[in-house]
């Protein structure tokens, strides 16, 4: 299949034996993230705010050229403070990255050979780095299927979960070609199906002129005061809505995601839902760059301030 936005694709992702080449000692993960934070002219010195001639020392500290100060290679990065060695954290983006639907702390910790805590944590920090990159991303444009959904809820047959207590709500937009071929993804936690929360994601997440495509409740209106425009399509309800043709993909990400949550987390807690759907939407929009997904997510990690154990419980 002929790639239709002219990117290079790679859906095969790295061997276990390419990975270790690439990263399978502490001098090449300290070597790529001294390339990803300051070949790009990005450290700027503490201290005195200098950038680009502070000197290499042992590519575990750098001392500014200017005022002397000594800044370690993971200073206000996700890796800050960490006590585990950079081939853990990148054997860890590499398990995360290479199976689409992510891993369980208990998996990740055996592979690892670190404890589940640990793993959990080192895990719940690199998806904040996946959640700040995909923020960073342009808003979705051209033609955008929305749809709604609970987590943990059932969308087949009854009322499509609506209403149900105990559930997650969220909001699935999906970019797509004019032949509705899915082309990214966005995913969001939202506190009802609401006029006023639909208009916050469409604002933050929809460029202005788009074309909306949605089921036709009531809420998406609102994506009209964002600029958009909107395509409701009555879908009858059952079976058959869930399969009808505009809505194809937007429903095979949802029945992908929640089989995925179901399969490999069994529960997710309300509180860390948008972390983890934001690691959905990460790989799913890398679909086709697997070959340097791991680079990616090292350099995202390297790119957002540090995670601490207390900020990560603390969000709700
Ligand atoms: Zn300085």
């Amino acid at each position: 299949m002929a790639p239709a936005d002219g990117l290079r694709r790679s859906m095969k992702g790295l061997s276990e034996a390419e990975f270790r080449e690439r990263f399978g000692t502490e001098e090449a993960c300290r070597e790529a993230l001294f390339e990803m934070r300051w070949r790009e002219g990005g450290l700027a010195c503490p201290g005195c705010g200098h950038r680009g001639s502070c000197q290499l020392r042992t590519r575990k500290l750098f001392q500014c050229n200017r005022c002397k100060r000594q800044v370690r290679l993971t200073a206000g990065t996700v890796f800050q403070d960490s006590k585990l060695p950079l081939t853990t954290w990148f054997a860890a983006i590499y398990h995360l990255t290479q199976s689409k639907n992510g891993i369980s702390s208990i998996a990740l910790g055996r592979r690892l050979g670190v404890r589940r805590q640990t793993a959990w944590l080192m895990k719940h920090k690199l998806m904040r780095a996946m959640g700040t990159r995909e923020a960073a991303k342009p808003k979705l444009s051209g033609r955008v299927e929305v749809d709604d959904a609970y987590l943990g809820g059932e969308r087949h047959g009854g009322k499509r979960g609506r209403g149900a207590a105990g559930k997650t709500p969220i909001v699935a937009a999906v970019e797509t070609t004019a032949e509705r071929k899915p082309r990214r993804l966005r995913l969001t936690v939202v506190k009802g199906f609401r006029k006023r929360e639909v208009e916050k994601i469409a604002e933050r997440d929809f460029a202005p002129g788009a074309n909306v495509v949605s089921d036709g409740l009531s809420c998406w209106s609102a994506v009209e005061e964002a600029g958009c425009a909107h395509f409701p399509m009555a879908t009858g309800s059952g079976e058959r809505a869930a399969t009808w043709t505009p809505f194809r993909w937007v429903n095979t990400c949802l029945g992908n995601i929640k089989t995925a949550i179901a399969g490999t987390y069994h529960h997710v807690s309300p509180k860390h839902a948008q972390a983890y759907l934001a690691s959905f939407a990460y790989r799913f929009n890398r679909r086709f760059q697997l070959d340097s997904i791991v680079e990616r997510l090292a350099w995202a990690a390297v790119h957002t301030a540090p995670q601490p154990y207390q900020v990560i419980i603390a969000d709700a």
